[in-house]
């Protein structure tokens, strides 16, 4: 992975210092990139005048000073690494990625990093998965200690990190602590890893499989779209882990051959993705099933406020929480960003005038965002009605349809499409001219990720977004974007004020504390797909 490890006495710090050779990479790098955005933003400016898209006065922003290591990592957080500047295309903007661990207790001896697989004090059959490696991961490194010692976790960590084995080794150390000795052979799992999806949950089993296999621990994968015979019969003579999607999972524990009783360690894998495609009411009836005296484990992309209501309700008050990431959210500076504040009922009107001048040829790929499903429908249904060749993407379209609407706007039969955030996820869409978004996504990040789309391959890209009255309370975190990339950020985005909440991290940990338990429920997404069961 590439990244520079701090020895243990720096694990106690409150913050984490860079290193000398990491500044003098990050100033070098800065310098250029200062000196490319200035042209970038001329150009940018150049533009703006073109499209006429507002009119704002805001004077060049000057670079927005990042306070790195300060007031954003909470009171107990301690970084215990930072990466070298990634060493991306020439613009790409420096980011340090950071461990950020918060929690009660957490500079306990006990809990101290583990650098070593030797160090770990681990069995040589359990590290046996590990043996290519040449030590643990940042997650792994941060997550064994805790979870060994019986904590609930919660890691931010993206696919890639090594979260398998972060919380898989655990679990097999769990199932081993367990057993005692005995086989297991015609007993109930200990285990439960619940994932969104049925690849996602094939690729945890195969590694669970494979690690499993030199120190005896044995682990089923459960999801639908295949026979359940076999899978009945593998938990009929017992196994040790589970893992599985939340629709299968239901079906088998309805039909009486899998009992979550004796369930005393439960990861949720990707838990916002989990929420997002509806799983919600399953995962809660799931986890009612587990063992009541467990340890959990949560790891997601992202922290919305469903996600942390699910943590309160079934995690120890006082969960580790481990964030992979980078410190910094910054948008791609390839695209030229447009914020147009406006009134809601404005919209659609400014929606039609904005597509005859971003798509008037309509061969150029456009690709709307809005928040929900039935707002797609009708955002596309307006545009039919309008002439417009339009398709869209959302959880009411069956997986034909979704896949007919992405093929006809990648082959460019149909260069416009409305799509949700959910059902875009995931997708590699070459060429978008512009990204425009109509509704402004829940989280700042979800804004970058969404602009994102366009601009690639070194190619420009314009996105130009809506901003509401009922957005104000991102206000802060876009200006802060905008003024990263150089963009001009209009005067009635000010207007909403530049407050940002505080939080341990910008790109991720979003809404974590921050949100108490009885603020309005976040509505609920649901997403048709195949992975149900
Ligand atoms: P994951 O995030 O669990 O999907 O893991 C991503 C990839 O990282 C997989 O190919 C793992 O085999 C690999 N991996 C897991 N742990 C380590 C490690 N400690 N060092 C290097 N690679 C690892």
């Amino acid at each position: 992975m590439g990244k520079k490890q701090h020895d243990a006495a720096r694990v106690s710090e409150p913050v984490a210092e860079e290193s000398p050779d990491c500044s003098a990479i990050k100033a070098e790098k800065k310098k250029m990139k200062k000196k490319k955005d200035k042209q970038n933003q001329d150009s940018a400016k150049r533009k703006l005048e073109e499209v006429e898209v507002q009119d704002s006065t805001e004077p060049k922003t000057k670079k927005n000073k990042k306070d790195k290591k300060s007031k954003k990592i909470a009171e107990e957080a301690v970084a215990v690494e930072t990466n070298d500047a990634q060493n991306g295309g020439e613009d790409e903007s420096v980011r340090d990625e950071h461990v950020v661990v918060t929690g009660k207790n957490i500079e306990d001896e006990k809990y101290a990093p583990t650098t070593t697989f030797s160090a770990s004090g681990l069995p040589k059959e359990v590290l046996e998965c590990c043996k290519s490696f040449e030590k643990p991961s940042p997650i792994q490194s941060r997550a064994w200690p805790f979870l060994l010692n019986g904590r609930d976790l919660i890691g931010i960590a993206a696919t890639g990190s090594g979260k398998t084995l972060a919380f898989g080794i655990p679990a097999m150390m769990h199932v081993l602590g367990k057993r005692k000795g005995k086989a297991s052979k015609g007993r109930n799992p200990l285990c439960l890893v619940l994932s969104p999806t049925r690849e996602l949950a094939q690729q945890i089993s195969d590694v669970m499989c494979d690690a499993g296999t030199s120190c005896g621990v044995e682990s089923i994968c459960l999801y639908g779209g295949t026979s359940k015979g076999p899978q009945i019969s593998s938990l009929k003579s017992g196994i040790d882990i589970v893992i599985g999607t939340p629709g299968r999972i239901k079906d088998l524990i309805e039909m009486g051959v899998l009992s979550l009783k004796e369930v005393s360690f439960v990861v949720l894998d990707e838990a916002d993705r989990m929420l997002d495609m509806g799983f919600e009411q399953i995962v809660r009836s799931i986890l009612g099933q587990t063992c009541s005296v467990r340890q959990m484990v949560m790891f997601s992309a992202t922290w919305p406020l469903a996600v942390h209501n699910l943590a309160q309700e079934f995690m120890d008050p006082n969960p580790v929480k481990v964030v992979i990431g980078s410190e910094d959210l910054a948008a791609n500076h390839d695209v030229m960003q447009i914020v147009e504040v406006l009134d809601d009922r404005s919209r659609d009107k400014r929606l039609v005038a904005l597509l005859e001048k971003y798509h008037k040829s309509q061969r150029n790929r456009v690709l709307v965002f809005v928040l929900y499903k039935l707002e797609a429908s009708r955002v596309e249904k307006t545009l039919h009605q309008g002439g417009w060749k339009v398709v869209s993407i959302h959880g009411d379209k069956s997986q034909y349809e979704r896949t007919k609407a992405l093929s006809l706007f990648k082959n460019g039969s149909c260069p416009l499409m409305i799509a949700t955030d959910v059902a875009a996820r995931g997708l590699d869409i070459p060429d978008v001219e512009v990204v425009i978004n109509y509704s402004f996504p829940l989280t700042t990040e979800d804004y970058v990720h969404r602009i994102g789309r366009t601009g690639r391959a070194g190619k420009k890209g314009v996105s130009h977004t809506f901003f509401t009255q009922q957005n104000k309370g991102l206000a802060g975190e876009l200006v802060n974007v905008l003024r990263e990339a150089n963009q001009i950020v209009p005067d009635d985005l000010l207007k909403f004020g530049t407050h940002v909440k505080k939080k341990e991290s910008k790109l991720y940990g979003a809404h974590f504390k921050e949100i108490s338990a009885n603020a309005p429920k976040s509505k609920k997404i649901t997403f048709d797909d195949s992975d149900e069961d």
